[in-house]
């Protein structure tokens, strides 16, 4: 157990509000927050997963994804148990919803130290580390330790440091993020575009994700937002336009990658997919003007290329996580060798 590093005291009482996320609970002594990994004992907040690592492998950065940053490159993924959302279609649910029925059992495991990860990603001599797989907010300590110590460490200090994350992080997170300089991408699941439906399938209000999607945008740091369109649930045209015209409002420069869903824990039932409905999202999100739109975990021709936005020119070509540039670098981004345009890759 770790000492959190966002919470207050009320008042006089043991009670406590945890401020790492936009629930902001109110966690009486001995009881855990909504994500149950957050735990008041005697007054004090303590996260229960602090280097309780799982799912440590090595994976290539368009499986994040992220695909207008460092394509090609290989990153180290990892996560803890446990989630602030309880989304019924979560593919990751024995990682983020089981621990909830027994939080306790955490106090149990091991802790992996942030010096181990960063072995780890030495030996493998890998470009960065993604925190993803569950989200990264509720580990919020520990990743932070471990993006400081590579940073403390000459040959580490280069590495990228993503997350990827359901942007419900709070105020207060996101400030210690920019002031420390911890992120350098951020990749947001934007789940749906309706209030109901965002509260009752994820536990979640849809405005502080919109919220945060223009802070991240604003602060510079490399965004790219994810949408996994479920049947439905999420695969209207009028679903797609909005997001697309709410992203546009933003930029037209941040990617969007629409997801095909595969039947997963609470919607088991639910078919996948279909790759028409996919190809409509993109089709729409493009006439509405986004530069970059792509479809994810399908085996489609043409939906994962990047294209130069003024020229059309091939930019980057994938096919299963196999990726082939084909731009001019230019000082940090990607340049388009035919028409000399810089475009948001960074590379
Ligand atoms: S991280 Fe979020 S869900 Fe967990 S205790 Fe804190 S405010 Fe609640």
């Amino acid at each position: 157990m770790r000492e959190a590093l966002l919470f207050q005291k009320i008042d006089d009482s043991k009670e406590v509000l945890c401020q790492l996320c936009n629930h902001y609970c109110k966690i009486k002594p001995e009881s855990f927050g909504l994500c149950r990994v957050r735990m008041n004992r005697d007054g004090i907040l303590y996260s229960l997963t602090y280097g309780k690592v799982d799912g440590l492998a090595i994976d290539p950065i368009e499986k994040k994804p992220f695909f207008n940053f460092k394509p090609g490159t290989n990153i180290l993924s990892f996560g803890t148990p446990g989630c602030n959302f309880k989304c019924e279609n979560c593919q990751n649910n024995f990682l983020s919803q089981s621990i909830k029925f027994k939080p306790e059992s955490l106090i149990l495991r091991q802790i992996v130290p942030p010096e181990e990860i960063l072995e780890v990603a030495k030996k493998y001599k890998v470009d960065g580390l993604s925190y993803t797989y569950s989200e990264p907010t509720i580990f919020f300590e520990y990743a932070r330790d471990v993006i400081i110590r590579m940073k403390n460490d000459p040959e580490t200090k280069d590495y990228v440091h993503l997350f990827v994350s359901n942007g419900y992080f709070s105020k207060e997170t996101f400030e210690i993020i920019k002031s420390e300089k911890l992120l350098d991408a951020i990749n947001i699941d934007l789940k749906f575009f309706d209030e109901s439906h965002y509260l009752s399938i994820t536990g979640g209000h849809l405005k502080y994700v919109l919220e945060n999607i223009e802070k991240v945008f604003e602060s510079g740091i490399h965004l790219e937002v994810i949408n996994l369109v479920i049947p439905g649930e999420n695969d209207t045209e009028e679903s797609f336009k909005s997001i697309a015209k709410f992203i546009i409002s933003i930029s037209p420069e941040i990617p969007l990658h629409f997801n095909r869903f595969y039947p997963q824990y609470k919607m088991s039932y639910k078919p996948p997919t279909s790759l028409n409905s996919l190809k409509i999202a993109r089709e729409i999100a493009l006439a509405e003007g986004l530069h970059y739109v792509y479809i994810g975990n399908t085996t489609l021709p043409d939906v994962e290329n990047t294209y130069c936005p003024k020229c059309n020119f091939l930019l980057v070509e994938r096919q299963n996580y196999f990726t082939r540039t084909h731009y001019n670098k230019g000082r940090k981004k990607a340049v388009c060798p035919k028409c000399n345009t810089e475009v948001n890759i960074i590379i």
